[in-house]
Order: structure tokens, then sequence, then C-alpha cells
């Protein structure tokens, strides 16, 4: 089964309360493609890098099955660049530049060859951007999801981002966007509020307090490992939704028990993710580590009660 994946491919300059890196490869394709890439060996990656980007990472990706005949190449170009700083509680941080680069006027092309992607992940890019992705493919999917971040639900851009959550099966979003989008508190509301623009599924993620799938009457809570350490919280949204949607792609089972179980996949996948800076842990976590952590997972929420009686 392929999965097609557009997002940025970008370089990240990070600090956390344990470090600074200096340049380092990010943008949430990279994220969302190596975390889908454990379950599945077809990945077709739109995207767009400037000749700055270096080629050893984009053959890495290959091995992998990460294909990039939709990645737009712009010669004497320069790769979208994001630096942040996290707050000490590593739930927050603060975005110090973000420059567009190549990805002012990006263009998404879908190549002949990603046509028959069947789960398609639109990850976060302006809401034109999705849109045009979404028409661009000449057969309806069996599932798309959606990532977006807070800048989009503002004007002039909030209608587009409307129109494309009407279009996708699942919404995938931090509680604080999902907040912000539907000005309620309570995440059940905002919940049913975003199921009431069209999508199937609403997957609300929390950080470190873990996330919720709903879907109609349905509710599904799956935790956050809790970690000894956490390095680099960035791309761990994005390695979320690569690993629930690597793990549909491979299970090719739509009922709500298996997005529960892909939930759980994709958790077990961000909290590799954190475990290092940018991809790199990523890179080289292996099959039996991600069973294992799903046992974690397991261990973690299993237990036997006896109801007390009157
Ligand atoms: P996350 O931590 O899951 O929000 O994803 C972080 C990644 O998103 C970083 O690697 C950035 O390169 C990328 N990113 C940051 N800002 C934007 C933006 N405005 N549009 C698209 N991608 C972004």
């Amino acid at each position: 089964m392929s999965l097609l994946i557009v997002g940025t491919v970008a370089f990240d300059q990070i600090e956390t309360p344990f470090g600074k890196t200096e340049r380092i490869v990010g943008g949430s394709a990279p994220y969302i493609a190596l975390a889908a890439a454990q379950f599945i060996d077809e990945i077709n990656l739109v995207s767009v890098i400037g000749s700055d980007f270096p080629d050893d990472f984009i053959q890495m990706m290959e091995q992998r099955g990460i294909r990039n005949e939709g990645l737009q190449v712009i010669e004497n170009g320069k790769s979208f660049f994001w630096s942040g700083r996290y707050h000490h509680d590593m739930n927050t941080r603060d975005t110090l530049v973000t420059d567009l680069n190549v990805l002012d006027g990006f263009d998404p092309v879908i190549p002949d060859s990603y046509q028959s992607s069947q789960y398609v992940m639109l990850g976060n890019l302006t809401p034109d951007v999705q849109m045009k992705v979404i028409q661009r493919l000449r057969s309806r999917p069996k599932l798309v999801v959606m990532d977006t971040m807070n800048y989009w639900m503002k004007p002039p851009f909030r209608e587009g981002l409307d129109e494309v959550m009407a279009k996708v099966d699942v919404v995938a979003i931090n509680d604080s966007e999902a907040r912000l989008y539907t000005e309620e508190y309570s995440l059940v509301r905002a919940a049913r509020k975003i199921l009431d623009k069209g999508p199937q599924y609403v997957v609300l993620k929390k950080g470190e307090n873990g996330a919720l799938l709903f879907h109609e009457d349905q509710v599904f809570f799956a935790p956050a490992l809790p970690l000894e350490e956490v390095f680099d919280p960035t791309g761990a949204g994005d390695t979320f939704a690569g690993g629930f949607l690597g793990y549909l792609a491979k299970t090719e089972n739509l009922s709500f028990d298996n997005l529960k179980r892909a939930v759980i996949y994709g958790s077990a996948m961000a909290s590799f993710c954190v475990e290092k800076f940018g991809t790199d842990r990523l890179v080289e976590v292996t099959r039996e580590e991600v069973e294992n952590r799903v046992s974690d997972f397991i261990d973690l929420v299993q237990f036997d009660i006896d109801l007390v009686e009157e």
C-alpha cells in the first residue's frame, strides 16, 4: 500500500534546555515519512527544497522506500528554514525564525506514478497547497489525514482551512490548536465542532499528555509513554501522524478499533522521536524496538479491577 505525503522538507535550528543544534534537517515531511517507513515501503513524497539541501539525506530516505519524484529542487534556491526555542517544560516553544524561501509560491505537482496512492497525509502547509493536492489526485484515496497550525486559523486563511477540513477523513491537530480553531475550552466540544465540519475522525494531540481519538460518539485515549529523557519534541506530532498512517496503510483496516491501534503505534513512534535531536532517533530505530515499545504501552494502561459491590 502506498502513502502520499505533502509537507515541508527543511532546515531547523533548535534550542532546548539540553542544548542547541546547528542547522539540521527537519520539516514535517521527513518526520512523517521516516515514521511511516517502519510499516510500509512505498512512500511518495511531494515537497520543495533548494539546491542547498543535502543529497545524502534524500538518498537515505530513498533507501527506505521514500520516493522523491515529487520533490522539486529549485536551483540556487534556499530550503525552508525554521528555528525554535523550547521552554523548560518542553511542551511550549517560541518560533524564532521562519524563512519560507523556496516554499514561497510552492505549487505541488503529483507525478503520475503517485496517482495510485491510497493513503494521503497533508502535513502542515498553507490550506491552499493542501487543497491543490486533494484536487490533483485523479481518484479518491481510501484515507486522507491532515495537520495544520494556528497561523492558518485566522483570516485570510481560515476559509480555505474550513474547506480542506470538509474534504479530509481525519484531522490530527494539537489540543491548543483545536481550542483556538473552535473557541471551545472543552476538548470534547472542540472535537465535536471539528467533526461537524466533515471529517470522520479527529485526533487531538496533547504532547506529553497523550492523544484523544474521536469518532461519532466514541472516544479513545492513549497516554504518552512517561520517558526519563525528553531531548527534543520537534516533529513529535508529525512522527505520530506518520506512525498512525503507516500502520493503517499496512493493516488496511479502517475500523474504529484499528484506528485505536494506529493511535498507539503513532504514540510509540513519537516517543522515539523526542529521544534525540531532529530525526536522529527515527533514522536508527528498529522494528523490534517499535514492537517492544508498543508492549510498554500495553503494560502502562492494562489493569484488572473488580468493581466494588454495594
Ligand atoms: P512539530 O514539532 O510536529 O510541530 O513539527 C516541527 C516541524 O515543522 C519542524 O521541523 C519545522 O521545520 C516545521 N515547521 C515549522 N513551522 C512551519 C510552518 N509554518 N509550515 C510548515 N512547517 C513548519
